[in-house]
Protein backbone atom coordinates (compact mmCIF):
# COMPACT_ATOMS: atom_id res chain seq x y z
CA UNK A 1 0.00 0.00 0.00
CA UNK A 2 1.48 3.26 -1.07
CA UNK A 3 0.54 6.51 0.54
CA UNK A 4 1.29 9.54 -1.26
CA UNK A 5 1.60 13.18 -0.22
CA UNK A 6 0.33 16.20 -1.77
CA UNK A 7 -2.10 14.64 -3.96
CA UNK A 8 -4.14 16.77 -6.95
CA UNK A 9 -7.88 16.01 -6.42
CA UNK A 10 -9.35 17.61 -9.34
CA UNK A 11 -8.47 15.04 -11.62
CA UNK A 12 -9.94 12.39 -9.97
CA UNK A 13 -13.26 14.31 -9.95
CA UNK A 14 -15.19 14.75 -13.06
CA UNK A 15 -15.81 18.51 -12.30
CA UNK A 16 -12.05 18.77 -12.07
CA UNK A 17 -11.88 21.62 -9.31
CA UNK A 18 -10.06 21.35 -5.88
CA UNK A 19 -7.00 21.30 -4.22
CA UNK A 20 -4.55 18.07 -3.21
CA UNK A 21 -5.01 15.77 -0.66
CA UNK A 22 -2.58 15.97 2.25
CA UNK A 23 -2.30 11.89 2.07
CA UNK A 24 -3.65 9.74 -0.79
CA UNK A 25 -4.43 5.92 -1.13
CA UNK A 26 -5.56 3.93 -3.30
CA UNK A 27 -7.24 0.55 -1.58
CA UNK A 28 -7.19 -2.53 -3.45
CA UNK A 29 -8.55 -4.76 -1.08
CA UNK A 30 -10.03 -5.14 2.50
CA UNK A 31 -7.17 -5.38 4.62
CA UNK A 32 -5.43 -2.51 2.25
CA UNK A 33 -8.37 -0.23 3.47
CA UNK A 34 -8.00 -1.14 7.03
CA UNK A 35 -4.42 -0.46 7.46
CA UNK A 36 -5.29 2.83 5.42
CA UNK A 37 -8.04 3.70 8.58
CA UNK A 38 -5.22 2.35 11.11
CA UNK A 39 -3.16 5.13 9.22
CA UNK A 40 -5.58 8.24 9.99
CA UNK A 41 -6.20 6.70 13.56
CA UNK A 42 -2.42 6.31 14.42
CA UNK A 43 -1.97 10.23 13.23
CA UNK A 44 -5.05 11.53 14.12
CA UNK A 45 -6.32 12.79 10.48
CA UNK A 46 -9.65 12.98 9.01
CA UNK A 47 -10.40 10.73 6.67
CA UNK A 48 -12.18 11.05 3.19
CA UNK A 49 -13.34 8.00 1.52
CA UNK A 50 -13.31 8.83 -2.44
CA UNK A 51 -15.20 6.52 -5.53
CA UNK A 52 -15.40 7.64 -8.52
CA UNK A 53 -15.19 11.73 -7.94
CA UNK A 54 -18.26 12.30 -9.75
CA UNK A 55 -20.69 13.49 -6.82
CA UNK A 56 -17.88 15.82 -5.81
CA UNK A 57 -16.85 19.71 -5.42
CA UNK A 58 -13.74 19.52 -3.44
CA UNK A 59 -11.99 22.65 -2.05
CA UNK A 60 -9.78 24.63 -3.52
CA UNK A 61 -7.46 24.41 -0.47
CA UNK A 62 -8.08 20.42 -1.16
CA UNK A 63 -8.30 18.04 2.14
CA UNK A 64 -6.07 18.06 5.25
CA UNK A 65 -6.41 14.65 5.71
CA UNK A 66 -5.68 11.30 3.94
CA UNK A 67 -7.95 10.29 0.80
CA UNK A 68 -8.42 6.88 0.67
CA UNK A 69 -9.86 6.18 -2.77
CA UNK A 70 -11.83 3.03 -2.92
CA UNK A 71 -10.49 0.25 -6.05
CA UNK A 72 -11.79 -3.00 -4.81
CA UNK A 73 -12.55 -4.74 -7.94
CA UNK A 74 -14.31 -8.04 -8.77
CA UNK A 75 -17.56 -8.92 -10.22
CA UNK A 76 -19.84 -12.48 -10.15
CA UNK A 77 -22.96 -13.53 -10.02
CA UNK A 78 -24.77 -16.66 -9.26
CA UNK A 79 -28.24 -17.54 -8.90
CA UNK A 80 -29.75 -19.46 -6.43
CA UNK A 81 -33.08 -22.24 -6.98
CA UNK A 82 -35.92 -20.41 -8.32
CA UNK A 83 -34.60 -16.90 -7.31
CA UNK A 84 -33.09 -14.43 -8.79
CA UNK A 85 -29.96 -13.61 -10.31
CA UNK A 86 -27.34 -12.20 -7.56
CA UNK A 87 -24.56 -10.09 -9.17
CA UNK A 88 -21.97 -8.95 -5.87
CA UNK A 89 -19.46 -6.15 -7.49
CA UNK A 90 -16.65 -4.66 -5.40
CA UNK A 91 -16.48 -1.35 -4.65
CA UNK A 92 -14.12 0.20 -6.96
CA UNK A 93 -16.08 -1.40 -10.19
CA UNK A 94 -17.10 0.79 -12.58
CA UNK A 95 -20.67 1.37 -11.78
CA UNK A 96 -21.48 1.76 -15.93
CA UNK A 97 -19.30 -1.44 -16.68
CA UNK A 98 -21.70 -3.37 -13.97
CA UNK A 99 -24.82 -2.34 -15.69
CA UNK A 100 -23.30 -3.10 -18.98
CA UNK A 101 -22.44 -6.70 -17.69
CA UNK A 102 -25.90 -7.40 -16.51
CA UNK A 103 -27.40 -6.29 -19.59
CA UNK A 104 -25.17 -8.67 -21.74
CA UNK A 105 -26.48 -11.46 -19.44
CA UNK A 106 -29.97 -10.62 -20.06
CA UNK A 107 -31.02 -9.49 -16.30
CA UNK A 108 -33.14 -6.48 -15.78
CA UNK A 109 -32.98 -3.89 -12.99
CA UNK A 110 -30.38 -1.51 -13.69
CA UNK A 111 -30.54 -0.68 -17.34
CA UNK A 112 -32.20 2.61 -16.64
CA UNK A 113 -29.29 3.19 -14.97
CA UNK A 114 -26.94 2.73 -17.69
CA UNK A 115 -24.38 5.98 -18.29
CA UNK A 116 -24.11 7.08 -14.82
CA UNK A 117 -20.08 7.58 -13.81
CA UNK A 118 -19.08 6.64 -10.74
CA UNK A 119 -18.22 3.44 -8.92
CA UNK A 120 -19.99 0.68 -7.50
CA UNK A 121 -19.21 1.48 -3.90
CA UNK A 122 -20.67 5.20 -4.61
CA UNK A 123 -24.02 4.40 -5.62
CA UNK A 124 -25.85 2.95 -1.95
CA UNK A 125 -24.57 6.37 -0.70
CA UNK A 126 -27.72 8.48 -2.89
CA UNK A 127 -29.44 5.70 -3.76
CA UNK A 128 -28.95 6.99 -7.08
CA UNK A 129 -31.78 7.04 -9.70
CA UNK A 130 -32.72 7.93 -13.31
CA UNK A 131 -35.41 6.97 -15.79
CA UNK A 132 -37.43 5.30 -13.61
CA UNK A 133 -35.01 2.87 -11.76
CA UNK A 134 -33.37 3.65 -8.10
CA UNK A 135 -30.67 1.18 -7.07
CA UNK A 136 -32.77 0.43 -3.84
CA UNK A 137 -35.15 -1.49 -6.18
CA UNK A 138 -32.60 -3.99 -6.39
CA UNK A 139 -29.68 -3.52 -3.88
CA UNK A 140 -29.38 -7.07 -1.82
CA UNK A 141 -26.78 -6.28 0.40
CA UNK A 142 -23.94 -3.65 1.08
CA UNK A 143 -21.11 -5.25 3.05
CA UNK A 144 -19.12 -2.59 4.79
CA UNK A 145 -16.43 -1.49 6.92
CA UNK A 146 -17.62 0.23 10.32
CA UNK A 147 -15.00 2.30 11.15
CA UNK A 148 -16.43 2.99 14.64
CA UNK A 149 -15.41 -0.64 15.59
CA UNK A 150 -13.16 -1.62 12.70
CA UNK A 151 -15.42 -4.88 11.74
CA UNK A 152 -16.62 -5.62 8.37
CA UNK A 153 -20.60 -5.96 8.55
CA UNK A 154 -23.95 -6.83 5.85
CA UNK A 155 -26.53 -4.22 5.56
CA UNK A 156 -30.12 -5.94 4.07
CA UNK A 157 -31.63 -3.70 1.84
CA UNK A 158 -34.48 -2.56 4.53
CA UNK A 159 -30.85 -1.53 7.01
CA UNK A 160 -29.91 0.71 4.29
CA UNK A 161 -32.83 3.41 4.99
CA UNK A 162 -33.52 4.26 1.04
CA UNK A 163 -34.99 7.06 0.56
CA UNK A 164 -35.33 9.93 -2.46
CA UNK A 165 -31.08 10.93 -2.96
CA UNK A 166 -30.41 9.35 0.43
CA UNK A 167 -29.34 5.89 2.36
CA UNK A 168 -28.24 5.82 5.68
CA UNK A 169 -24.61 6.47 4.58
CA UNK A 170 -25.32 10.24 4.01
CA UNK A 171 -27.59 10.83 6.36
CA UNK A 172 -28.08 9.25 10.42
CA UNK A 173 -24.65 7.29 9.63
CA UNK A 174 -22.80 9.64 7.48
CA UNK A 175 -19.36 8.52 7.46
CA UNK A 176 -19.33 5.57 9.54
CA UNK A 177 -18.63 3.05 7.07
CA UNK A 178 -17.10 2.36 4.29
CA UNK A 179 -18.64 0.63 1.64
CA UNK A 180 -16.46 -2.54 0.13
CA UNK A 181 -18.81 -4.79 -1.51
CA UNK A 182 -22.67 -4.37 -3.15
CA UNK A 183 -24.89 -7.16 -4.75
CA UNK A 184 -28.07 -6.75 -6.52
CA UNK A 185 -30.68 -8.96 -7.44
CA UNK A 186 -31.80 -8.80 -11.39
CA UNK A 187 -34.34 -10.20 -12.76
CA UNK A 188 -33.04 -13.09 -15.79
CA UNK A 189 -35.36 -12.32 -19.19
CA UNK A 190 -36.91 -9.57 -17.18
CA UNK A 191 -38.46 -6.83 -19.30
CA UNK A 192 -36.68 -3.97 -19.47
CA UNK A 193 -38.52 -0.98 -17.51
CA UNK A 194 -39.76 1.94 -19.99
CA UNK A 195 -42.20 3.66 -17.84
CA UNK A 196 -40.08 6.94 -17.65
CA UNK A 197 -41.30 9.45 -20.77
CA UNK A 198 -38.08 10.54 -22.51
CA UNK A 199 -37.87 6.47 -22.41
CA UNK A 200 -41.49 6.38 -24.19
CA UNK A 201 -40.90 8.78 -26.57
CA UNK A 202 -37.61 7.52 -27.48
CA UNK A 203 -39.51 4.33 -28.86
CA UNK A 204 -42.57 6.14 -29.48
CA UNK A 205 -42.46 5.40 -32.92
CA UNK A 206 -41.61 1.49 -32.57
CA UNK A 207 -43.32 -1.54 -32.41
CA UNK A 208 -42.72 -4.25 -29.67
CA UNK A 209 -41.22 -4.29 -26.78
CA UNK A 210 -37.59 -2.96 -26.84
CA UNK A 211 -34.90 -4.88 -25.12
CA UNK A 212 -32.83 -4.59 -22.23
CA UNK A 213 -29.98 -3.60 -24.64
CA UNK A 214 -31.98 -1.46 -26.61
CA UNK A 215 -33.26 0.35 -23.55
CA UNK A 216 -29.56 0.79 -22.12
CA UNK A 217 -28.39 2.00 -25.80
CA UNK A 218 -31.38 4.57 -25.86
CA UNK A 219 -30.41 6.13 -22.06
CA UNK A 220 -27.05 6.46 -23.01
CA UNK A 221 -28.33 8.28 -26.06
CA UNK A 222 -30.77 10.45 -24.00
CA UNK A 223 -27.86 10.94 -21.81
CA UNK A 224 -25.29 12.29 -24.41
CA UNK A 225 -27.85 14.57 -26.33
CA UNK A 226 -28.24 15.95 -22.26
CA UNK A 227 -24.31 16.66 -21.74
CA UNK A 228 -25.48 14.07 -18.81
CA UNK A 229 -22.55 11.27 -20.30
CA UNK A 230 -19.35 11.69 -19.73
CA UNK A 231 -17.76 12.37 -22.99
CA UNK A 232 -14.09 13.32 -22.80
CA UNK A 233 -13.98 17.50 -24.40
CA UNK A 234 -17.30 17.81 -23.97
CA UNK A 235 -17.41 20.74 -21.63
CA UNK A 236 -20.90 20.70 -20.63
CA UNK A 237 -20.07 17.03 -19.78
CA UNK A 238 -17.56 18.64 -17.01
CA UNK A 239 -20.00 18.71 -14.31
CA UNK A 240 -20.71 16.42 -10.87
CA UNK A 241 -24.33 16.00 -12.99
CA UNK A 242 -27.23 17.67 -11.23
CA UNK A 243 -26.21 20.00 -9.14
CA UNK A 244 -29.33 20.64 -6.99
CA UNK A 245 -31.80 18.17 -5.92
CA UNK A 246 -35.77 18.12 -6.79
CA UNK A 247 -36.96 19.83 -3.62
CA UNK A 248 -40.04 17.84 -2.19
CA UNK A 249 -42.97 19.82 -0.02
CA UNK A 250 -45.75 19.67 1.59
CA UNK A 251 -48.87 19.38 -0.21
CA UNK A 252 -50.47 22.85 1.23
CA UNK A 253 -47.25 24.91 0.10
CA UNK A 254 -47.18 23.38 -3.08
CA UNK A 255 -50.72 24.49 -3.64
CA UNK A 256 -50.37 28.04 -2.14
CA UNK A 257 -47.14 28.41 -4.51
CA UNK A 258 -49.25 27.09 -7.87
CA UNK A 259 -51.85 29.62 -7.08
CA UNK A 260 -49.57 32.49 -7.01
CA UNK A 261 -47.72 31.56 -10.41
CA UNK A 262 -50.56 30.84 -11.71
CA UNK A 263 -51.65 34.25 -11.32
CA UNK A 264 -48.31 35.10 -13.32
CA UNK A 265 -49.13 32.74 -16.01
CA UNK A 266 -46.79 30.22 -14.93
CA UNK A 267 -47.77 26.52 -15.02
CA UNK A 268 -45.56 24.91 -11.85
CA UNK A 269 -44.86 20.78 -12.60
CA UNK A 270 -45.06 18.34 -9.69
CA UNK A 271 -45.44 14.92 -9.00
CA UNK A 272 -46.33 12.63 -5.97
CA UNK A 273 -44.02 12.12 -3.45
CA UNK A 274 -44.22 10.40 -0.45
CA UNK A 275 -48.14 10.96 1.03
CA UNK A 276 -49.20 14.61 1.70
CA UNK A 277 -45.72 16.09 -0.41
CA UNK A 278 -45.23 16.89 -3.85
CA UNK A 279 -41.83 16.74 -5.75
CA UNK A 280 -41.18 19.58 -7.42
CA UNK A 281 -38.53 19.46 -10.68
CA UNK A 282 -35.51 21.33 -9.69
CA UNK A 283 -34.67 22.04 -13.03
CA UNK A 284 -37.89 24.05 -14.05
CA UNK A 285 -37.62 26.25 -10.63
CA UNK A 286 -33.55 27.22 -11.65
CA UNK A 287 -35.10 28.15 -15.42
CA UNK A 288 -37.49 30.70 -14.02
CA UNK A 289 -35.81 32.45 -11.66
CA UNK A 290 -33.79 33.72 -14.33
CA UNK A 291 -31.22 30.89 -14.69
CA UNK A 292 -31.10 29.88 -18.00
CA UNK A 293 -28.92 27.09 -19.65
CA UNK A 294 -25.58 28.18 -21.06
CA UNK A 295 -25.78 31.43 -18.40
CA UNK A 296 -22.10 31.40 -16.97
CA UNK A 297 -20.12 33.39 -14.55
CA UNK A 298 -16.68 33.64 -15.17
CA UNK A 299 -15.08 29.96 -15.88
CA UNK A 300 -18.09 28.48 -14.45
CA UNK A 301 -21.48 28.22 -15.75
CA UNK A 302 -24.61 26.32 -16.04
CA UNK A 303 -24.61 23.50 -18.66
CA UNK A 304 -25.80 24.31 -22.14
CA UNK A 305 -27.87 21.07 -22.28
CA UNK A 306 -29.13 20.67 -19.25
CA UNK A 307 -30.44 23.57 -16.65
CA UNK A 308 -29.32 21.75 -13.26
CA UNK A 309 -25.41 20.84 -14.31
CA UNK A 310 -23.41 22.84 -12.85
CA UNK A 311 -19.86 22.85 -15.37
CA UNK A 312 -16.66 23.62 -15.14
CA UNK A 313 -15.92 25.38 -18.59
CA UNK A 314 -12.09 25.68 -18.41
CA UNK A 315 -9.84 26.42 -15.51
CA UNK A 316 -13.12 27.33 -12.81
CA UNK A 317 -11.88 26.85 -9.62
CA UNK A 318 -14.19 25.46 -6.50
CA UNK A 319 -14.88 28.91 -5.42
CA UNK A 320 -16.27 29.81 -9.06
CA UNK A 321 -18.85 26.87 -9.10
CA UNK A 322 -19.94 27.74 -5.15
CA UNK A 323 -20.19 31.54 -6.53
CA UNK A 324 -22.36 29.90 -8.97
CA UNK A 325 -24.10 27.88 -7.05
CA UNK A 326 -25.23 30.57 -3.87
CA UNK A 327 -26.60 32.71 -6.71
CA UNK A 328 -28.71 29.97 -8.07
CA UNK A 329 -29.90 29.03 -4.64
CA UNK A 330 -30.51 32.42 -3.56
CA UNK A 331 -32.59 33.63 -6.63
CA UNK A 332 -34.64 30.29 -6.31
CA UNK A 333 -35.30 31.43 -2.88
CA UNK A 334 -36.08 34.99 -3.57
CA UNK A 335 -38.46 34.56 -6.46
CA UNK A 336 -40.28 30.61 -5.25
CA UNK A 337 -39.51 31.06 -1.68
CA UNK A 338 -37.48 27.62 -1.82
CA UNK A 339 -34.27 26.66 -0.36
CA UNK A 340 -32.64 24.42 -3.02
CA UNK A 341 -29.88 21.79 -1.54
CA UNK A 342 -27.29 20.84 -3.33
CA UNK A 343 -26.87 17.29 -4.42
CA UNK A 344 -22.97 16.88 -4.44
CA UNK A 345 -20.71 16.63 -1.54
CA UNK A 346 -18.81 19.16 -0.40
CA UNK A 347 -14.89 17.83 0.36
CA UNK A 348 -12.85 19.92 3.15
CA UNK A 349 -14.97 23.72 2.60
C1 LIG B 1 -22.49 13.49 -15.84
C2 LIG B 1 -23.07 12.99 -14.54
C3 LIG B 1 -24.33 12.39 -14.53
C4 LIG B 1 -24.88 11.92 -13.34
N1 LIG B 1 -26.12 11.35 -13.35
C5 LIG B 1 -26.69 10.91 -12.20
C6 LIG B 1 -28.00 10.37 -12.20
O1 LIG B 1 -28.65 10.24 -13.24
N2 LIG B 1 -28.52 9.95 -11.03
C7 LIG B 1 -27.83 10.05 -9.85
O2 LIG B 1 -28.38 9.64 -8.81
N3 LIG B 1 -26.58 10.54 -9.82
C8 LIG B 1 -26.00 11.00 -10.97
N4 LIG B 1 -24.74 11.54 -10.94
C9 LIG B 1 -24.01 11.66 -9.66
C10 LIG B 1 -22.98 10.52 -9.41
O3 LIG B 1 -22.57 9.94 -10.60
C11 LIG B 1 -23.51 9.44 -8.48
O4 LIG B 1 -23.91 10.00 -7.25
C12 LIG B 1 -22.44 8.35 -8.21
O5 LIG B 1 -23.05 7.24 -7.61
C13 LIG B 1 -21.30 8.81 -7.32
O6 LIG B 1 -20.39 7.73 -7.20
P1 LIG B 1 -18.83 7.97 -7.07
O7 LIG B 1 -18.21 6.63 -6.97
O8 LIG B 1 -18.34 8.85 -8.15
O9 LIG B 1 -18.78 8.70 -5.66
P2 LIG B 1 -17.89 10.01 -5.19
O10 LIG B 1 -18.31 11.14 -6.05
O11 LIG B 1 -16.47 9.62 -5.23
O12 LIG B 1 -18.40 10.17 -3.74
C14 LIG B 1 -19.72 10.60 -3.46
C15 LIG B 1 -20.03 10.33 -1.98
O13 LIG B 1 -20.05 8.92 -1.78
C16 LIG B 1 -19.08 8.55 -0.82
N5 LIG B 1 -18.49 7.27 -1.25
C17 LIG B 1 -18.00 6.96 -2.48
N6 LIG B 1 -17.55 5.68 -2.47
C18 LIG B 1 -17.76 5.21 -1.23
C19 LIG B 1 -17.50 3.96 -0.59
N7 LIG B 1 -16.93 2.94 -1.23
N8 LIG B 1 -17.83 3.83 0.72
C20 LIG B 1 -18.42 4.85 1.40
N9 LIG B 1 -18.69 6.05 0.85
C21 LIG B 1 -18.37 6.21 -0.45
C22 LIG B 1 -18.06 9.68 -0.80
O14 LIG B 1 -17.39 9.73 0.46
C23 LIG B 1 -18.96 10.88 -1.02
O15 LIG B 1 -19.59 11.22 0.18
C24 LIG B 1 -24.15 12.02 -12.13
C25 LIG B 1 -22.88 12.61 -12.15
C26 LIG B 1 -22.35 13.09 -13.34
C27 LIG B 1 -20.98 13.71 -13.35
Amino acid sequence: MLIREQVALAPFTTLGVGGPARYFVETHGEAEVIEAVEFTRSRQLPLFVLGGGSNLVVADKGFAGLVLKVAISGSSSFTPPHENVIFTSGAGVNWDTLVAQTVDANCAGLECLSGIPGTVGGIPVQNVGAYGQEVSQTIREVRVLDLQTLEVRTFSNAECGFAYRASIFNTTQRDRYIILQVSFALRRNGKPNVRYADLQKFFASRTGNPTLAEVRAAVREIRHRKAMLIVPGDEDARSAGSFFKNPIMPQSFFEELLARLESRGLQLPGYPANEGFRKVPAAWLVEHAGFTKGYSKGAAGISRRHALAIVNRGGASAADIIALKDEIQAGVLNEFGIELQPEPVLVGF
